[in-house]
């Protein structure tokens, strides 16, 4: 394992969206009449942002660890797959320095719910507020996400080494 003072990770998920499922983004359940298809609860920000923790340690990914062909896995809250997540990182000497993520998705408009999101991240992870950026774009009603057949997310993640 690396000995290194910083290391830097990146995640991406993405999801189909359809009628009568479930909507939670970043452990948030936000009213809509459609949500995104999943054996979890499809939270593509929590997904993307748990890859990140992964890859930042060059662990693998979330599929790997909890593949949704095991039952032990459906259905379970991604802020549990998160928290495990960063179980694996703290492990292993590093911590949370800060996170950046993208949420990409054409409605309904999630600026309502970002506070709840970051703030729902930052106690998952035990990190104050400030360490946690999200931000959220449209896909300008181009391709996938703009004709609202999904949903996608993207994170960074800056870890340190524990001194
Ligand atoms: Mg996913």
């Amino acid at each position: 394992m690396s000995t290194a003072p910083f290391r830097i990770g990146y995640g991406y998920d993405i999801h189909r969206l359809a009628e009568g499922e479930s909507l939670i983004i970043g452990g948030v359940s936000i009213p809509s009449n459609f949500g995104t298809v999943a054996h979890s609860d499809g939270d593509v920000l929590l997904h993307a942002i748990s890859d990140a923790l992964l890859g930042a340690l060059a662990l693998g990914d979330i599929g790997e660890h909890f593949p949704d062909t095991d039952p032990a896995w459906r259905g379970v809250s991604s802020l549990d797959l998160l928290a495990r997540c960063h179980a694996m990182v703290r492990e292993r000497g590093y911590e949370i320095a800060n996170l950046d993520a993208t949420l990409v998705l054409e409605r309904p408009k999630v600026l309502p719910y970002r506070d709840a999101m970051r703030s729902t991240i930052a106690a998952a992870l035990e990190l104050d507020s400030g360490q946690v950026s999200l931000k959220a774009t449209t896909g300008e009603a181009m391709g996938f996400v703009g004709r609202g057949e999904g949903v996608d997310a993207h994170a960074m993640v800056l870890l340190t080494k524990r001194s």
